[in-house]
C-alpha cells in the first residue's frame, strides 16, 4: 500500500475511476521564446506513461495541435486534446478528431478571408491559422496596432464570432466553442471518473479547473485537485482557486514522478506471488 504523504496519492486509491490532466507549456516544461524549442523532460514523458497503465485516464490539454502535443510530450499512451479543445487524439490514432466541424469549423476563417488587407499587414498584425481558430498576433507593434485590432474584435463579434484576448494575440472563434472547459467535458464524457488531479498556469487552464470545480460541487466528481503552476504570467485567480500551488514545471514533474513511483510500486505488489 502507497503512502498517503503525496499529495496526488487521492489518484491511486480507486485508479480505475480516477483521471489526470496536465497543461503543457509552463506546466510540463518552460515557456520560452520560441515555442518551437520548448523541451519536456524525458522523466516527465516516462512517468506519464507509467500512470496511463493505472489511471483510467492520462491526458494533455493544450493550445498546440494535438500532434504537436504528442510530438512535444512524447508520451503514446496517452490522449492529448490540442488546440484549447477543438481536437484529440488518442493513444493508437494515427490522426486526431476535430471536434468542430463543417460550417462552424470554417466560420473564422471566412471572416479574416473577407477582411484581410493590406492595412492589417503595415499594422504589424499576424495572422496564424489554427484552423477552426484565427489567431492575430501583435507582439512588436504598437499602441495604435492595439486599437486596430479591438476594431477587428468588435467587428468579429458583430458577425457572431466569439473573441478571446491572449497576451498580444485575439483569437477569433466560433461561438460556442469552449476551450479547455469544453475539453474537460469531452474528455469525461462516457467514462466514470470520480477523482481528477488537474494542472495548469493560464487563463485557459483557469477556464477548464472553474468547469471541473461546478462538476465537483454538483456531485459528478467526489476528489478535485487542482494544481497551479505559479508565474507572474499567470491569472492570479488560478493560483487563488488551487489546492495546491508549485512555482514551476519542475516541481509539477517531481510529484508526477513521485506517483508514478508509487503506482509501479503497487502493480509490482499486485502481481507479487503470496
Ligand atoms: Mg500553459
Amino acid at each position: 500500500m502507497a503512502a498517503s504523504d503525496s499529495p496526488l496519492s487521492v489518484l491511486l486509491e480507486d485508479p480505475e475511476r480516477s483521471a489526470l490532466m496536465s497543461d503543457v507549456d509552463g506546466t510540463l516544461c518552460r515557456i520560452v521564446d520560441r515555442p518551437d524549442q520548448a523541451r519536456v523532460p524525458v522523466r516527465a514523458r516516462e512517468s506519464l506513461e507509467i500512470l496511463a497503465d493505472s489511471l483510467a485516464l492520462v491526458a494533455c490539454i493544450t493550445g498546440r495541435p494535438s500532434p504537436v502535443a504528442r510530438k512535444m510530450v512524447g508520451a503514446e499512451k496517452i490522449t492529448y486534446f490540442g488546440n484549447h479543445g477543438l481536437s484529440y487524439i488518442k493513444p493508437g490514432q494515427d490522426r486526431p478528431t476535430v471536434v468542430i466541424e463543417g460550417e462552424e469549423a470554417e466560420r473564422a476563417r471566412n471572416f479574416i478571408r473577407e477582411h484581410d488587407n493590406p492595412f492589417w499587414v503595415t499594422s504589424k498584425i499576424r495572422i496564424e491559422d489554427k484552423g477552426p481558430i484565427q489567431a492575430l498576433h501583435w507582439r512588436g507593434a504598437g499602441n495604435r496596432t492595439e486599437a486596430v485590432v479591438r476594431g477587428i474584435a468588435d467587428h468579429a463579434q458583430s458577425a457572431g464570432l466569439a473573441t478571446h484576448w491572449g497576451r498580444k494575440v485575439l483569437e477569433l472563434r466560433p461561438p460556442g466553442m469552449e476551450g479547455k472547459a469544453g475539453a474537460v467535458d469531452e474528455l469525461l464524457d462516457g467514462i466514470e471518473i470520480d477523482t481528477v488531479v488537474f494542472a495548469g498556469d493560464d487563463r485557459t487552464d483557469l477556464e477548464a479547473a472553474l468547469r471541473l470545480r461546478k462538476l465537483a460541487e454538483e456531485g459528478q466528481l467526489k476528489n478535485l485537485m487542482i494544481v497551479a503552476i505559479d508565474s507572474s504570467e499567470g491569472p492570479p485567480e488560478l493560483v487563488e482557486m488551487a489546492d495546491l500551488v508549485v512555482a514551476e514545471p519542475e516541481e509539477w514533474i517531481d510529484l508526477i514522478e513521485d506517483l508514478a513511483a508509487r503506482a509501479s510500486e503497487a502493480a509490482a505488489g499486485a502481481t507479487r506471488p503470496e
